[in-house]
């Protein structure tokens, strides 16, 4: 059993998941080679299709993998050493895609952002008519809370007829998302942020003509990670190895409830969230970033980052998200994914006024 805990997250990934989850969560499993269990899948399909604005022609594959799974399979099954990509390396998830591309020898440039810095047009025209075949972008860069702005990718790939890859892990159902319209060949999900649900399950949508003229022909040397055969077996509401089978159920119950409510909701939801803190964060000796942000989550900038972290683990029983690597000890993220509330905010900012002022 893991500790039973009763702390409060404010992480972005496990988040504070709902009781209907927390239920299915606890039910035995059936066997899944069934027509029963293709049912549920073909519902989440056709489901995820609908929310993620992409239309019935578009191709779904489960992963039972972490985001990083879904990520690095989205490039292999897409790109190939002949490509060229531009990959957006504005914070930690940026740097990741870069990484992915090296380990398996797809040529790719960065685009560097330092912490802080806004992606402009002056940025991404410098890329223009450069040879570039694809962009791999993380729309919201969960590192550093921006969220990018989707007008200068779209233009940017639509002028250079290149493929757009888009990680909308952090910033499906907290920002408005519509793969087509964004004009985006390949989305990325994953269950443990928006979608509320515990970690282990991903999801990649490929657009059909990506499938023919990208994912099918393709040979990635990857065993488990080359998409083609999930998108096949999808086809009859299966996939290739064993699923995150309980996460599958929690997934398909979460979809409906999101589809019931309409997926605006879920983005005011967390938009409220999102604005109630930052009004309330005014009272604090720390910085909020002017860059765009997601609602997904508040970036803060102040003193002792880490041991303030620590002190609210420890003392008030809530978890924020330290940072990494050099900001360690500036940046914190405050999330406002999953079952939170007003009243969280509230103890939120109650316990960090006695921890920053003590
Ligand atoms: C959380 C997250 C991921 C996935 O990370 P994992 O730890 O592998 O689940 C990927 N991209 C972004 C933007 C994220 O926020």
């Amino acid at each position: 059993m893991p500790p039973v805990t009763t702390a409060r997250l404010f992480t972005l990934g496990p988040v504070e998941m709902d009781n209907d989850t927390l239920r299915l969560g606890s039910t035995r499993l059936p066997y899944f080679r069934t027509s029963d269990f293709a049912d549920v899948m073909l519902e989440i399909e056709s489901m995820t299709k609908a929310l993620i604005g992409t239309d019935a022609a578009s191709r779904l594959a489960i992963l039972a993998a972490s985001g990083t799974g879904a990520m690095e399979a989205a490039v292999i099954s897409t790109f190939t050493r002949l490509d060229k990509v531009l990959v957006v390396e504005g914070g930690d998830f940026g740097r990741r895609f870069g990484q992915i591309c090296r380990v398996h020898g797809i040529p790719y440039e960065p685009l560097h952002l330092a912490f802080g810095e806004e992606l402009t047009l002056d940025h991404i025209q410098k890329y223009d008519a450069k040879g570039f075949t694809g962009m791999l972008v993380n729309i919201h860069e969960t590192s550093t809370g921006q969220l990018y702005n989707i007008d200068l990718i779209r233009s940017f790939c639509q002028a250079n007829q290149i493929l757009l890859v888009i990680d909308a892990i952090g910033s499906f159902l907290a920002d408005y998302y519509h793969m087509d319209n964004f004009k985006a060949d390949v989305t990325i999900l994953s269950s443990q942020k928006g979608l509320g649900l515990p970690p282990g399950l991903s999801l990649v949508v490929a657009n059909h003509s990506t499938c023919e003229k990208r994912i099918f022909p393709n040979s990635p040397t990857s065993f488990y990670f080359a998409l083609s055969r999930y998108f096949t077996d999808m086809l009859r509401g299966q996939t290739p190895f064993t699923p995150a089978q309980s996460i599958v159920y929690q997934l398909h119950d979460k979809l409906r409830r999101i589809t019931q409510a309409g997926v605006e909701s879920y983005i005011h939801h967390s938009a409220m969230l999102a604005s109630d803190l930052r009004s309330r964060l005014t009272c604090l000796p720390l910085v909020v970033p002017e860059y765009n942000l997601s609602n997904a989550l508040t970036p803060v900038i102040c003193e002792k980052a880490y041991d303030i972290f620590l002190r609210l683990k420890e003392e008030h029983d809530m978890y924020v998200n330290p940072a990494g690597g050099d900001f360690k000890e500036v940046l914190l993220r405050i999330g406002h994914l999953g079952n939170l509330t007003v009243d969280d905010n509230r103890s939120l900012v109650e316990a960090l006024q006695i921890v920053m002022t003590s």
